[in-house]
């Protein structure tokens, strides 16, 4: 376990480019052990762009990324244990549709660190029960709600025993009486101190949760507080034409 409080993630001057596109203007930040960040911004603003940089889902072209000492480049052998360190949840689950919950929770222990299926199925179990599934252990994806199917990408992101979860609108997919049963599991996770960077629009969950919210506007960082100063008295103007939209 790192230590709670120092560096996990930097950012240091990172540019990306789709095309003519500059879509992240020299991003610099830094997210420590144990903080909770949710990352705000209009729709194209950059921020899955940001979140998928940091595990090498998608290139930076300039610019240096750091994770737990791992420099985030083509080195392929570092993009192994980078991405053991760096789990992702998506709005659309994307859960192994041909395998049962245990199996896909259990999956990438056994390929990726190596454990026996004795052990990735009792660690599997544990992390199922916890996001309260485990009525559902032997189900396939299609026999599960969209919140239950959630749960189960957040027990198979865990299951890796990842050093930071990244978190690109979790909620957006779901029917909205299903959006507090993931919303609680990420609470909970949060609350046992977990690093987690967490795109999303739900405000409820970042005046509770976040340590730090991030504002990110055509491609930069425009604000970068704590919650109740970031909700409270907001002198930017980009902030609260975007907080009058959404709220
Ligand atoms: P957000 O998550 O804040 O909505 P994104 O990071 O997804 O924003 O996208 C930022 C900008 O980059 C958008 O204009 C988007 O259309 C563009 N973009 C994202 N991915 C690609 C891609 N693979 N190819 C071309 N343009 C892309
Ligand atoms: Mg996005």
């Amino acid at each position: 376990m790192t230590t709670a409080g120092t560096d996990l993630i930097t950012v240091e001057g990172v540019n990306k480019h789709f095309g003519a596109h500059h879509v992240l203007k020299d991003v610099s930040t830094t997210f420590r052990a144990g903080e909770v960040t949710v990352i705000l911004g209009a729709s194209g603003s950059g921020k899955s762009t940001l979140l998928r940089m940091l595990n090498r889902l998608e290139t930076h072209d300039s610019g240096r990324i750091l994770v737990d000492g791992i420099e985030v480049n083509d080195d392929t052998r570092q993009l192994e244990k980078l991405r053991a360190e760096v789990g992702m949840v998506f709005q659309q689950f994307n859960l192994f549709p041909h395998l049962t919950v245990l199996e896909n929770v259990a999956l990438a222990p056994r390929r990726v660190r190596g454990l026996s299926r004795a052990e990735a199925e009792a660690r599997a179990t544990e992390l199922i029960t916890r996001v309260g599934l485990a009525d559902h252990i032997h189900k396939h994806p299609f026999q599960l709600s969209g919140g239950q199917q959630q749960r189960v990408a957040i027990a198979r992101s865990l299951a890796m025993q990842p050093k930071v979860l990244l978190f690109d609108e979790p909620t957006s997919a779901l029917d909205p009486e299903m959006v507090k049963e993931v919303l609680d599991v990420m609470k909970q996770l949060a609350r046992s101190g977990m690093t987690m960077l967490v795109v999303t629009h739900e405000m409820g969950f970042a005046r509770e949760v976040a340590d730090r919210v991030l504002f990110i506007d055509q491609g930069r960082i425009a604000a970068d507080a704590p919650p109740d100063v970031f909700f409270g008295r907001q002198d930017n103007e980009r902030v609260r034409a975007f907080l009058g939209r959404i709220l």
